[in-house]
């Protein structure tokens, strides 16, 4: 692939950038500028997306040139019981409710060989908040987790998850995180942010944590030298101001614990698409490709110092996480063996995608598919053969 940017003097790419109106903030773009709120809001309220997408792509080839990441990794989720209902959650269920599981030490071990049989380089760990089980039980599975797999990657707890455990067994945010960072814990997730907006979790979410608590655990984590990444939920009631909005704050935090020399900060912003099948927001349309292709465009042109922007195969599929490559996107999700939450949902995400799969889509899309792993250290770089090899469908040595 030619770079995108090189196209730039091109006099139809200018008098298309021109006609949609967004030329200062081209300009922008073009001079390494950091974009204003303002700019987000117009850049949401276009509706050239081709434009918008143009610009986007500008900046990921700037940072990742043709490069394409995907790693091998697999979802756990040690159990669904949660003290909270989030409306647009399908996955948690009340203790005692039908279709409500908690792993044993032993289920999570079996879960993790097999993780190790198909070569995953990581392993993401999210779950329900459970009244009833002690912290031990989370320090004691990612120690089951080390036992089985010393050198697995964990990723776990989100900001809700770790907020929660200080408030229920009475400890600060600092010993939650040194306790499970000790106990093997090595990097963290973005979930549970959903919409920062204050109008907007009053109604969807109202029990989880505040937006300060969501910041005050990031930054905790980065100040104890975790990498963490940052979600945003969008496609459900929330106003394109307030998605402005979260993507600045996300910003600043970034910003803030740079300034403040962590050792940790965010890798990767992942874009979710609400979800609507058997939950209480269900009557909400979903919005379409156009909007999901704009969030992943509009988010890599605010978040100028986030390294990453993942395209999340569960949530707006595979073909079109394919197609936003070339949008802002430098990274397709993984290969996750098993999902459970946005299936519960209404996707078709259960059994994860093999690594020929994810070479197919990212080399059909003209891009470089690199295997990294949990640190974005390149683990393999696809040749050309492989990439044949792919196509045919024969299955490489280090294939799912
Ligand atoms: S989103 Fe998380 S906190 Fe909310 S109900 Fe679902 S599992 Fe519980």
């Amino acid at each position: 692939m030619s770079s995108i940017a090189a196209l730039s003097n091109h006099t139809l790419v200018k008098q298309l950038v021109k006609s949609s109106g967004l030329d200062d903030i081209y300009q922008k773009v073009m001079d390494h500028e950091r974009l204003s709120f303002e700019d987000g809001l117009r850049l949401f309220e276009n509706k050239e997306l081709a434009v918008i997408g143009y610009m986007a792509n500008i900046v990921r080839e700037r940072l990742h040139g043709n490069r394409s990441y995907f790693v091998r990794n697999r979802q756990l989720n040690p159990t669904n019981v949660c003290e909270y209902s989030c409306m647009f959650c399908s996955f948690y269920r009340r203790e005692g409710e039908d279709g409500g599981y908690t792993m044993t030490m032993d289920e999570i071990a079996q879960r993790v060989r097999n993780g190790i049989s198909h070569g995953i380089q990581e392993i993401h760990i999210t779950s329900g908040l459970h009244p009833q089980l002690p912290f031990s039980y989370y320090t004691d599975m990612l120690k089951t987790i080390k036992t089985e797999a010393p050198t697995l990657h964990i990723k776990g707890f989100t900001a809700v998850e770790i907020e929660y455990y200080a408030g229920h067994y009475k400890m600060t945010i600092r010993e939650v995180l040194t306790k499970l960072i000790e106990a093997g814990l090595e990097a963290m997730p973005g979930g549970g942010a959903e919409i920062f907006a204050d109008r907007v979790r009053r109604k969807i979410c109202d029990q989880k944590s505040t937006v300060d608590g969501w910041i005050k655990v990031h930054e905790m984590a980065h100040e104890l030298g975790l990498m963490t990444n940052a979600t945003m939920l969008y496609g459900h009631i929330e106003r394109y101001d307030e998605r402005i909005d979260h993507l600045i704050r996300l910003r600043n935090l970034q910003d803030g614990s740079k300034a403040r020399g962590c050792k940790g900060s965010f890798n990767t912003f992942i874009p979710l698409k609400y979800q609507h099948e058997n939950n209480r927001l269900k009557k909400l349309p979903q919005v379409g490709a156009f909007e999901d292709l704009k969030v992943i465009a509009v988010s890599r042109l605010m978040l100028d110092n986030f390294p990453n922007i993942k395209a999340y195969w569960v949530v707006i599929g595979k073909n079109l996480a394919q197609v936003s490559l070339s949008y802002g996107a430098n990274e397709i999700e993984g290969t996750i063996l098993e999902e459970t939450i946005m299936s519960m949902a209404g996707t078709d995400s259960k059994q994860g995608m093999t690594t020929g799969e994810l070479v197919k889509l990212i080399s059909d899309a003209g891009r470089q598919p690199i295997e990294r792993d949990a640190l974005y250290n390149v683990i393999r770089e696809f040749s050309p053969e492989d990439i044949i090899n792919s196509n045919r469908q024969v299955i490489l040595p280090v294939m799912n």
